[in-house]
């Protein structure tokens, strides 16, 4: 017989959380916390969504999405999760770029850009501090008419390698283009520049172990192996949801899932009005990835100089088409040195990390994708020899994923890396309007993404369930 996932689990839940995301894990930790009933659900056999880790012969432990993050996660980590978790967030202090138009390292924080702009870049003092203030200022009520090209046109026109130091790494971070609302450029990138890049010391592995210790200590019920099939919607909203073959009663829903599959694949276009899913459909996913993973011999490193991550690019010019080309010529290398994980085996890897378009991935055969997958290996080698002399002998174990990887392990239609585009924003915002009780926490729009991202819509969207909640319970008979 097959084992029962849910096992114990109760008939009803004040919430369901559908997918263990950041921004999920983040919803039911407080809503648990705020004691309410919380179940978690998450389809793959393992928590944390892309946030995510794996293991291989050799006591190789990657990483996927630990490249770095801005500082304000110090500050959700203390207050959402644990002062331990927080404790862990250190500085990446190697930041590199290499391509054709410039060559240099920076600690990627407002005083250095400003010191690059203007003795590297020969910028005037007076409109790099405008620049960064603009970009500062910038909030989500604003005029989303102009776009990021026009900002960077606004105060360095005709400057291709000043818009390359200042979008390549927003690009890669979160998949936007110079076409994107100004704002969703101004706020991750004012982010960053508060104080640099951060990453999680330990690992990925560690920090979703902590995650799911003060879950449990928060009476958080979590089930793996449990894919939602369905949310079932009545006259008054949310009644509950379908998963192994049970109905598991609810007062409200919240979604980490993909904003499209939930409404799509969840609920059912039938359960909306006709202008809401206008709106729904016109929203777009956002890209994919590849990646390259690469071990170096247990007795091997690199120097620190390294770097921690490195903007590579062999391209001439910077084109957001070109970032996500089949032909790669821009990867972005992590460096993780032995001191990553400073409690188990010394080992550096390498991962290489290029933004992808999904239909270049599917509908291959099995043999073309998996030469497609070999090649972009050996290409990547040959790119990093550059920087480790000798890679292809140093290193022992070299493995890609791609689109279709992502797409398999967290379910997002054509392996989205940051769930949808900018306008999902609103469409998960506005869709409790729409059906009392549903909810969305997880990638969508720009802000909304990343880890820090992910991690306060998961606070802003479990605020607004206790709110309903509370009001429910206020004007419930009983009450
Ligand atoms: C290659 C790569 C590198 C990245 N690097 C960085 C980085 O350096 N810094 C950074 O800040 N961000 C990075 N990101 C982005 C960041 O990882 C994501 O934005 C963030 O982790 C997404 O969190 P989320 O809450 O939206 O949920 P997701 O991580 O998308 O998780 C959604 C969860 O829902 C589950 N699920 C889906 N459908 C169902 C269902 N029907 N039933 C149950 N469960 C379901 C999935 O299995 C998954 O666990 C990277 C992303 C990628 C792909």
């Amino acid at each position: 017989m097959p084992k029962d996932f849910l096992k114990g689990a109760a008939d009803h839940y004040d919430v369901v959380v559908i997918g263990s995301g950041l921004g999920g894990l983040t919803a039911a930790n407080i809503l648990a916390r705020e004691g309410r009933s919380v179940l978690l659900l998450e389809q793959h056999y393992k928590l944390g969504g892309l946030a995510t880790w794996f293991k291989r012969p050799g006591g190789h432990i990657f990483d996927i999405s630990l490249h770095g993050f801005p500082h304000g996660m110090v500050k959700s980590c203390r207050r959402y999760w644990s002062k331990e978790i927080a404790e862990s967030i250190v500085q990446l202090d190697g930041v590199r770029f290499d391509n054709p138009m410039f060559s240099l390292t920076t600690s990627f924080d407002r005083k250095d850009f400003t010191n690059l702009l203007t003795t590297q870049f020969d910028v005037q003092h007076e409109t790099v501090d405008k620049f960064f203030d603009t970009a500062r200022g910038m909030n989500f009520y604003d005029d989303q008419a102009k776009t990021t090209g026009d900002l960077f046109e606004e105060f360095f026109p005709g400057r291709e390698d000043i818009v390359r130091l200042l979008m390549e790494p927003i690009t890669y971070a979160n998949g936007s283009t110079l076409e994107d609302p100004a704002i969703t450029y101004g706020i991750v990138f004012s982010n960053f520049m508060s104080k640099g890049v951060f990453v999680f010391q330990g690992g990925t592995d560690k920090l979703v172990k902590s995650m799911e210790k003060v879950m449990k200590e928060n009476g958080v019920d979590i089930r793996i192996n449990c894919g939602v099939d369905k949310i079932n919607v009545g006259t008054k909203g949310v009644e509950s949801v379908e998963v192994n073959g049970r109905t598991i009663k609810t007062d409200a829903v919240v979604s980490n899932a993909n904003l499209r599959s939930t409404i799509f694949k969840m609920v059912g276009e039938d359960k909306f009005d006709s202008k809401f899913m206008d709106a729904a459909k016109e929203v777009r996913l956002n890209n994919s990835s590849t990646q390259v993973y690469m071990a170096m011999h247990p007795d091997d490193t690199v120097p620190r100089e390294t770097g921690d991550l490195l903007f590579s690019s062999t391209a001439d010019r910077f084109q957001t088409d070109l970032l996500l080309s089949r032909d790669i010529t821009s990867r972005t290398f992590s460096f993780y040195y032995p001191d990553t994980r400073p409690e188990t085996k010394e080992r550096t890897l390498i991962v290489s990390s290029t933004n992808a378009n999904y239909s270049d991935w599917a509908g291959l055969s099995k043999e073309d994708y998996e030469a497609s997958k070999q090649d972009l290996v050996d290409t990547t080698l040959d790119a990093l020899e550059k920087y480790v002399p000798n890679a292809r002998e140093r290193i022992v174990h070299a493995e890609a994923a791609t689109p279709l990887t992502f797409e398999h392990y967290t379910q997002h239609d054509a392996g989205a890396s940051f769930g949808t585009k900018f306008e999902g924003l609103e469409v998960s915002r506005t869709l409790p309007q729409q059906i009392s009780g549903l909810y969305h926490a997880g990638s969508c729009g720009i802000i909304m993404s990343g880890w820090l991202g992910t991690i306060n819509y998961g606070v802003i969207v479990a605020n607004d369930v206790i709110n309903q909640l509370n009001k429910s319970a206020a004007t419930s008979p009983v009450a």
